[in-house]
């Protein structure tokens, strides 16, 4: 059985979904591991790196697609290498099923198994394969850093003999798993940090990393689901957040925006208006770019300036720490693979509480429904 490595081919794409520290646990698994030369060079894995961890390196990429049992990626590969693959390979990577169903036609009519890497549950025993939460660590880690490199003054308090240098405040808007890794560099950093997010239990996080968090009067209505995720709210529930985010962004040097709501665009919770009461050289990082952004003057992808105020919107920013953010997502995919992977051989359980939910497409005996319906819109047309 072949597990296949590709180069990353989308743009500013420097991640590889597999690194040699992982393909030594998949051959210990009685795999082969199979990587396109230079695959891994931006990630810091040369062809040597992966050569003694027993991989076996080649130039030929479609020879490589044609032999592959699986192929593991970072992002969804393109059209012209799925049909490379032979019938019932394995795929596996960040595949946006729900973003961007009708993308995966041609995997489902190349009879191929494939596994979104977003859809992995998020219960106790697939935490190791949870690459949503790898990204994200990273994303907030790296969204203080971009901020603290616009600001023009410095983060921590210092005390000097030319008298005492504040320290910045940094205001953080949703606080999941990257708004709480933003609150953590900036604190590191020596910021004064205050965090807002609609869910209760996100007070107590917010508060045990050395964070204020503040608390708007919802009036007591349901702001999540049963899995823990937030809910689109109401207009005058969202109302009430702006009004206080408007507030606190008056004194705030950085504002890191990471609110989501699951298959909805993204809370709109920094008003032009607020952006407009902001300091001259303050920084807005909207990190809800890809759904739509929390900041109604961000532009997905751009950097825009507002009377002095800065408002950046990366997109993929996992992709600018390469080393991190590829041995998390590689541990991620090798945890999952571990799933597939019986004797050697591709064992597929689609009734596996992680395996099945997984899945996007199953030789076409499954097809996960948002994409069927994608499809079936497209044969309509
Ligand atoms: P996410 O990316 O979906 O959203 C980011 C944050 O935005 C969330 O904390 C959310 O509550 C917040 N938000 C949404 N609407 C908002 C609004 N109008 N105003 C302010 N904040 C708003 O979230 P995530 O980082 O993927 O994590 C979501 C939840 O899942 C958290 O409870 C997290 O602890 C949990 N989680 C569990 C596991 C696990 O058990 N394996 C792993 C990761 C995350």
């Amino acid at each position: 059985m072949q597990i296949t490595v590709l180069r990353e081919t989308q743009a500013n794409e420097a991640r590889v979904a597999l690194v040699p520290e992982s393909v030594r646990k998949l051959v210990a698994l009685k795999a082969a591991v199979a990587v396109e030369s230079g695959a891994g060079l931006l990630a810091g894995a040369t062809d040597d790196a992966y050569r003694e961890a027993s991989a076996d390196v080649h130039v030929d990429r479609e020879s490589l697609l044609a032999s592959a049992d699986v192929l593991a990626a970072v992002n969804r590969p393109a059209a012209e290498d799925i049909g490379r693959l032979k019938e019932g390979a394995v795929v596996l990577g960040f595949l946006r099923p729900l973003d961007e169903p009708a993308a995966l036609e041609p995997v489902v009519t190349q009879k191929l198994t494939a596994f979104a890497m977003e859809l992995i549950p998020r219960i106790t025993r697939a935490q190791a394969m949870d690459a949503l939460s790898s990204m994200a660590t990273v994303v907030g880690y790296k969204s203080v850093l971009m901020a603290a490199d616009q600001i023009p003054r410095m983060f921590p308090m210092l005390m000097t003999a030319a008298g005492t240098v504040p320290p910045a405040r940094v205001l953080v808007l949703g606080a999941g798993v990257a708004g709480l890794q933003a609150i953590a560099t900036a604190r590191r950093l020596g910021a004064v940090v205050e965090a807002y997010d609609v869910r209760k239990a996100a007070g107590e996080q917010v508060r045990s990393l050395g964070a204020q968090f503040l608390e708007v009067d919802l009036g007591g209505i349901q702001t999540e689901d049963a899995g823990g995720y937030a809910v689109e709210l109401s207009e005058e529930a969202l109302k009430r957040g702006r009004d206080l985010i408007a507030e606190r962004a008056k004194s705030a040097d950085v504002i890191i925006t990471t609110a989501q709501v699951p298959g909805r665009r993204a809370p709109l919770l920094v008003t032009e208006e607020a952006v407009q009461g902001m300091k001259r050289g303050a920084v807005v990082v909207d990190l809800a770019g890809a759904t739509g952004g929390n900041c109604a003057a961000a532009r997905p992808g751009e950097t825009v300036e507002r009377e002095g105020v800065l408002i950046m919107s990366p997109l993929n920013l996992a992709a600018t720490v390469p080393v991190h953010a590829s041995q998390l997502y590689s541990r991620n995919v090798t945890a999952f693979l571990s799933l597939l992977i019986k004797e050697g051989a591709l064992n597929i359980d689609m009734a596996d509480d992680v395996v099945g939910p997984a899945c996007v497409t199953h030789r076409r005996e499954y097809v996960h429904p948002r994409v069927a319906a994608a499809l079936e819109e497209l044969a309509g047309r």
